[in-house]
Order: C-alpha cells, then structure tokens, then sequence
C-alpha cells in the first residue's frame, strides 16, 4: 500500500516541459528525439519509477560530493551553470576537485550494478561526450568520471583528457538541430525500432506511428522461376521429415530409455551399441533471482532473420 502510493506520487511529479534550451546533459541523446523535444511533441510521461530513480541519482551526486571532501580534496564550483548565447547551451557541472595544483572537472554518475560490470576499461561514450562539453566551457583540459555502483557502492574513475575534435562534433549536433527546427524536417531515424534507444524513448509512439519495420512490410513479387519453385518445394519437404524424424528421435529416445529401466541399469551393450544414460551439467540462470531493474537493462531485443516457405493455392 505504502510502496504503491510513494511510486504514485512520485509520478504525479514529472511535468513535460517546454524546452528553452539545448542542455550539454542530453548530447548522447537520440538527434530525432531531442528535434521533437524542441517541436513540443507528445511524449510519454516519465514513470514513477523513473522519478525516483533520478531522485537516487542526486541522493548519490550529493553523498559522493560530501565524500570527496572528507577525503581531504578541495572541491570548487560545485553545481557551477553554464551557459552559451551562441548555441542556446547550457549544463552545469558536479564541481571541479583540486588536487596539488592540478584541476580536474568532476562528472559523477551513479549507475547500477550491470552498467558498472559493463564498463571495463571505458567510461560510456555518451559521459565522455558530457565531460567534453563541460572541460570546453570551463576551459579546463583533463576532467574524472567518477562512477558509483548504486547497488554495491564500489567506485571506478576515469580520467579523460579533453578532445578538441569531438567538442566541434558535438557542437555540430546542435547546429544540425536548429537546422531541422528552421527547416520543419526531422533527421533520419538512428535506430532500429528494437535498439533500446527506441525502446526506452519518450518519443517512441510518435516516431514509429504508421512505419512497418522489418521484410513483413515487403510487397508480394510474383515470379514463375522454376529454380525459386524447385528450391523452395525441396526446402518445404526436407523440413516436414525433419520434423517427422524429430518426432520418430524422441519416440525412440523413449523407448531405449524404457530398456535401460527395465534392464535396471543406466548402460546396456546390446550388440554393437551401448546405450547409457549420462548427466551433463549446463549454466542456468535464475530470473526470479536478478532485480527487476538490472533485469530490464541486461534484456535487450536482437534481430535476426527467418525464413518462411508456405504453400498457397495457385
Ligand atoms: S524512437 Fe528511436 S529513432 Fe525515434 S526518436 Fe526515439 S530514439 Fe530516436
């Protein structure tokens, strides 16, 4: 009851509002999305769960700030706004952690457990994209990406140095939106409609309304190939005896199973067979054991391609 009314209330939160500005958090966002944020196009409320994840995510900012003191860092402009006249940008950052004479720019971000083992070697592109941004504005050349795993509170940082080429790339990204914005158009869609991108997009609805994905979409040819007709009158035959040696396979798995029973044994030599039943181990997964969250990250959609042959009447 109490879990209910918090996530209600939570969602009761989220207000779609109208966007004045280009925010540096957003660049490694979808460019389609963020065209039709500008647009004012419906989107999809934020859930109550969301909310409260964001909510998590300045709980973290906040205690990990607090820590970097403590620890004996000199931590300056802490929250610090940015803001560019000539893109209509603004950001702000998590501070700026001073250290024997040298100034990092500090990017906090806390993530779950499956994001964090995800990282390897690399921060995630689109926190570098960020972190660029921000060392650009406060001119500063070398920023941290300090990670927290919200689920084991264990630490990775990243020390990135500031990469000239990919700041005019980013802002580039705006000038092609502001493009499109004069223009009335929307750029091409970066993803398929599986990619999570899409999935987990406020803009989903909106973006894919009226498109079929995929080869189902395709019109009929007709064709009298004999070779198409030929191959595909093979392919249909071979996969009904497939399916009726697979039912003949398990009937006989069956049957042998049956012998070695009553035979009391689990291996029979009969003539030149033997015939013996073996337990092998395989790797499973529990779901029910994974967080519903980490589950949802770690879920993703892959396509892969299927081949059907029916036979219609002519
Ligand atoms: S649905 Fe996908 S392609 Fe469309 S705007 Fe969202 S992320 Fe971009």
């Amino acid at each position: 009851m109490i879990a209910e009314k918090i996530v209600e209330s939570a969602a009761s939160e989220y207000q779609s509002s109208i966007k004045k500005y280009h925010r540096m958090s957003e660049i490694g966002k979808c460019e389609r999305a963020l065209v039709y944020d500008w647009r004012g196009e419906e989107k999809e409320p934020i859930s109550g769960r969301g909310m409260l994840i964001f909510n998590d995510g300045d709980m973290h900012h906040r205690d990990i700030r607090d820590r970097i003191r403590k620890a004996g860092f000199e931590l300056v402009e802490e929250e610090r706004e940015l803001y560019d006249p000539n893109w209509n940008l603004s950001g702000h950052i998590d501070g700026i952690v001073c250290n024997n004479g040298d100034r990092l720019l500090l990017e906090i971000k806390s993530i779950n457990h499956f994001q964090f083992e995800r990282l390897n070697s690399n921060p995630l592109e689109d926190h570098i994209q960020q972190i660029n941004l921000y060392m650009f504005y406060r001119n500063i050349p070398r920023g941290v990406i300090l990670y927290k795993n919200k689920n084991t509170a264990a630490m990775k940082e990243f020390i990135i140095e500031r990469d000239e080429n990919l700041i005019q790339e980013l802002l580039a990204k705006f000038e092609r939106i502001d493009s499109h914005l004069k223009a009335g158009t929307v750029p091409d869609r970066p993803y398929p409609k599986s990619d999570w991108h899409c999935q987990y997009c406020q803009f989903q609805k909106i973006c894919w309304a009226g498109v079929k994905e995929g080869r189902t979409g395709d019109k009929l040819v007709k064709t009298d190939d004999p070779a198409v007709i030929e191959t595909a009158d093979e392919y249909k035959r071979l996969s009904k005896e497939k399916k009726e040696a697979e039912d003949r396979l398990k009937l006989l798995k069956e049957s042998l199973e049956g012998s070695l029973s009553a035979y009391h044994t689990g291996a029979l030599r009969a003539g030149r067979f033997i015939v013996r039943s073996l337990n092998r181990k395989r790797e499973k997964i529990d779901k029910n054991l994974i967080p519903k969250d980490i589950l949802k990250e770690a879920t993703g959609t892959s396509e892969y391609s299927c081949l059907e042959v029916r036979e219609v009447k002519t």
